[in-house]
């Protein structure tokens, strides 16, 4: 039996998240519904690209969006925009994941469509600003904790790219005291990421976090190295909310133990409302995991909407 709904494309905006382990594809609406959305693994860029365009195939798509993992060039106008950069992920190295992207889903049409870009921690903090822990906000940060550690950052209601995009990942800690290890990070040993990243955590106690939830040493060295990036962070973009994600956060004790230090480091010497209110000033993401893929669907909406001005 046929139905003529069933033979219907689905149609919407085009999202796609690619992360460093797997990447998310899905159609969604103009209020933020996925509609439809699939995860597929990351492997090569060939085979992961291959898979994205099999999920698309049958979709009818009114824009795009894309997020990525980084170093990733989000500078419009340069030669090398939409390409990946310098990441320890040899085999996407120099890729040029938005060209290939926006070739071959432009391939048979005759009207382009209209595309977002941008790093996946800005496209999460998109997404919260839009739809999560962050309405109404113009200057608020995210910041992803997972395998690698991310900033994104909205400074008078842009997202921040600057010269390039943050990276505050990479910003040099203060080794506490008692700690002998030398830092995960291959560039820097010591920065946030070396030493409070998924990974970092993973090198230092020899598990993975997940696998460490009943040893409070580990969370409260943890939430100290937190908390000293994002004491720079408020103390350098004076954000109006920290928003937090990625998997090392799935720890539950862990968020009260960051607000605890990140006072302790400002030590009164910023006043304002939202520190004397920490708990409602570093919060954890309100989207429940899906803030990537729900920015990557704004970045595609905001896309379709900037081509019809044009
Ligand atoms: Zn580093």
């Amino acid at each position: 039996m046929s139905n003529e709904l069933e033979n219907e494309k689905l149609s919407g905006y085009g999202a796609i998240e690619l992360g460093g382990t797997r990447t998310i594809c899905a159609v969604g609406d103009a209020s933020g519904l996925v509609l439809n959305q699939t995860v597929i693994e990351t492997t090569t860029p060939d085979e992961t690209v291959a898979k994205i365009l099999d999920y698309f195939k049958d979709k009818d798509l009114k824009s795009v969006g894309i997020i990525s993992f980084g170093p990733v060039d989000v500078r419009q106008g340069s030669a090398t925009y939409g390409d990946i950069l310098n990441t320890p992920k040899i085999a996407w190295r120099k890729f040029p994941l938005l060209k290939t992207l926006t070739d071959a889903l432009n391939a048979n049409r005759d009207e382009k469509l209209p595309v977002g870009f941008d790093t996946d921690a800005n496209g999460s903090l998109l997404a919260e600003v839009t739809w999560g822990a962050g309405v109404g906000l113009n200057d608020a940060v995210y910041v992803k904790v997972g395998k690698g550690i991310g900033l994104g950052a909205m400074v008078n209601g842009k997202l921040l790219h600057g010269m390039l995009h943050a990276e505050a990942g990479h910003i040099k800690m203060s080794v506490e005291a008692g700690d002998d290890f030398k830092g995960d990070c291959p560039s820097h040993g010591t920065c946030f990421e070396g030493m409070a990243s998924g990974s970092a955590i993973a090198a230092r106690w020899g598990k993975p976090a997940r696998e460490l939830n009943d040893k409070p040493e580990v969370w409260e060295l943890e939430a100290k190295y937190i908390a000293q990036g994002l004491a720079d962070i408020i103390l350098t973009l004076s954000p109006q909310k920290i928003i937090m994600g990625g998997g090392v956060l799935h720890q539950k004790e862990l968020l009260p133990l960051i607000r605890k230090n990140v006072v302790e480091y400002i030590n009164n010497y910023i006043d304002t409302k939202e520190l004397r209110n920490i708990n409602s000033y570093i919060v954890p993401a309100a989207l429940n995991g899906s803030q990537g893929i729900k920015g990557a669907l704004k970045l595609a909406i905001s896309a379709e909407e900037a081509a019809m001005r044009n």
